[in-house]
C-alpha cells in the first residue's frame, strides 16, 4: 500500500509517497513558486540526488499532475502508474470544532473545511485547492484530511477559552484552537514507546521547535493545553512571528507607526521574532552564530526564545499537576543543543536535568537526561508525514 501525502502552501506543494508495508520513503518533493514565475518541481527518489525540474506550474493542478509525472517517470519514478496510489492524506490546518480527528475526504468535509477560512485564512484556502486538484487527477483515489488543530480538541474549556465576552465563541468561535497537533500526538506516542511506558499513564510536555514552534502539555495521550491559540501566531517567539504579546501593544503601534491592521498583523507574523530581535535572521543557526561572533541582539534573540520555552515547561508541568518527560522536537528541537540546555536550565528542581555529552545529540531519538534525573528529557525527530500517512491508511481500512 502506497500512499501519498500532501502538504498544500498557497504557492507551494510538498509531496511524500510512502509505502506503508516499511513505512519507508519512496519519493518525496517540492513544487514550488505555484502560480509565479521561475517555478520549479524538486524531487527526490529515496537513494538518489534530488532533481529540479523547471516548469510553468501555473496553478495547483498542474503542480499535481507534474508530481504524478515525476513519481511514474521511468528515470526518476518509482511507481508504473498513478493506480498504486491506494490513498491521498491531505494535511489541512483548521479543522474548527467539528474535527477531532482525521477524516474521509467528501463534499461534506471539503464543505466544513471551507467554513473555517474565516478562522485560517491563510492556510485553509490552499488547502482546498489541493484536495481538489488531487480529486481531479485521481477521482477514484480515497482521500483523507488531517488536520493540525484536531489533537487539542480535548483540551478543557477552560484552556482553551479567552476571557472576552461569552458571545464572541458563541457567535464566531474565538477561542484557542492550537496547531501542530499531528507533531505534538506523534512525539508523544513516540515517547510513550520510546519509554516502554503506556502512554495512558504518562505526564508529557512536547516542544516543538521549529521556525514556527508550539508546545502542548499532553496528559494521558490527550492535549490539555498548548501554547499557539486562535492562531499559529500566539506562545513562543518564532522564527518571524512575535508569539504572544499584550493586545494593547496593537493599537500603540497602529497609532503611533500609522500602521494599518493589515501592516500589524505582517508585522506580527513576518517581520517579529527572532528575526526582529536579532536583525540578523530567522534560523537559529544564523542566530547562534552571530551570537558566538559576540552579536549582543543575536544572543538576546535566544534567551527570550529560550526563556519563553522554558516557562511554558513550568507552566505545563504545573496544569498536568506533574511532569513525566520532556521532549523536543522539529528543527531547532531536534538539532540546537544549545536552545535545548537553556530550555531546561534551573528545572532541576522539577526533576528535569540533562547530561551535556547526550545533549550533542541531533536529529536521532536519544534519551539526553542526567543519570540519575527524575523526568525524562528526550529529542524525538517528529515525522508529520508518516503521521498523515498512518492515520490515512488507518481510516480507508
Ligand atoms: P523547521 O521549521 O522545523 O524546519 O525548523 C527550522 C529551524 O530549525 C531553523 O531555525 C534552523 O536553524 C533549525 N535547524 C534545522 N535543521 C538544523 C540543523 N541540522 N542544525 C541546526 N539547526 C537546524
Amino acid at each position: 500500500m502506497k500512499i501519498l501525502v500532501i502538504n498544500t502552501g498557497s504557492s507551494s506543494l510538498k509531496y511524500q509517497l510512502i509505502d506503508m508495508q516499511k513505512e519507508t520513503v519512496l519519493a518525496k518533493g517540492l513544487c514550488d513558486r505555484i502560480g509565479i514565475d521561475n517555478s520549479f518541481l524538486k524531487h527526490t527518489k529515496a537513494g538518489s540526488d534530488p532533481v529540479v525540474i523547471e516548469k510553468d506550474l501555473i496553478n495547483h493542478k498542474v503542480a499535481i499532475k507534474e508530481v504524478i509525472n515525476a513519481l511514474t517517470d521511468p528515470k526518476i519514478g518509482v511507481i508504473s502508474n498513478m493506480n498504486e496510489i491506494t490513498a491521498v492524506g491531505h494535511r489541512v490546518v483548521h479543522g474548527g470544532e467539528k474535527y477531532k480527528q482525521s477524516t474521509i475526504i467528501d463534499e461534506k468535509v471539503i464543505a466544513a473545511i471551507r467554513e473555517c477560512i474565516e478562522l485560517a485564512p491563510l492556510h485553509n484556502p490552499p488547502n482546498i485547492v489541493g484536495i481538489e486538484a488531487c480529486q481531479n487527477i485521481m477521482p477514484n483515489v480515497p482521500m483523507v484530511a488531517v488536520f493540525d488543530t484536531a489533537f487539542h480538541q480535548t483540551m478543557p474549556k477552560y484552556a482553551f477559552l479567552y476571557a472576552l465576552p461569552y458571545e464572541m465563541y458563541e457567535k464566531y468561535g474565538v477561542r484557542k484552537y492550537g496547531f501542530h497537533g499531528t507533531s505534538h500526538k506523534y512525539v508523544s506516542e513516540r515517547t510513550a514507546a520510546f519509554l516502554n511506558k503506556p502512554l495512558e499513564d504518562m505526564k508529557i510536555v512536547t516542544c516543538h521547535l521549529g521556525n514556527g514552534a508550539s508546545i502542548c502539555a499532553v496528559k494521558n495521550g490527550k492535549s490539555v493545553d498548548t501554547s499557539m491559540g486562535f492562531s499559529p501566531l500566539a506562545g513562543l517567539a518564532m522564527g518571524t512571528r512575535s508569539g504572544t504579546i499584550d493586545p494593547a501593544v496593537v493599537k500603540f503601534l497602529m497609532e503611533k507607526e500609522k500602521m494599518s491592521i493589515k501592516d500589524v498583523d505582517d508585522y506580527l507574523n513576518k517581520k517579529s521574532g527572532v528575526l526582529g530581535i536579532s536583525g540578523v535572521s530567522s534560523d537559529f543557526r544564523d542566530i547562534e552564530a552571530a551570537a558566538n561572533e559576540g552579536n549582543e541582539r543575536a544572543a538576546l534573540a535566544m534567551d527570550i526564545f529560550c526563556y519563553r520555552v522554558k516557562k511554558y515547561i513550568g507552566e505545563y508541568s504545573a496544569v498536568m499537576d506533574g511532569v513525566d518527560a520532556v521532549v523536543f522536537t522539529a528543527g531547532i528541537g531536534e538539532n540546537n543543543g544549545l536552545v535545548r540546555s537553556k530550555a531546561v536550565k534551573g528545572l532541576e528542581y522539577l526533576g528535569i536535568e540533562i547530561d551535556d555529552e547526550k545533549n550533542q545529540v541531533k536529529g536521532k531519538e536519544m534519551d539526553i537526561s542526567a543519570s540519575g534525573a527524575k523526568v525524562r528529557t528526550l529529542v524525538i525527530p517528529t515525522n508529520e508525514e508518516l503521521a498523515i500517512a498512518r492515520e490515512t491508511l488507518g481510516l480507508i481500512k
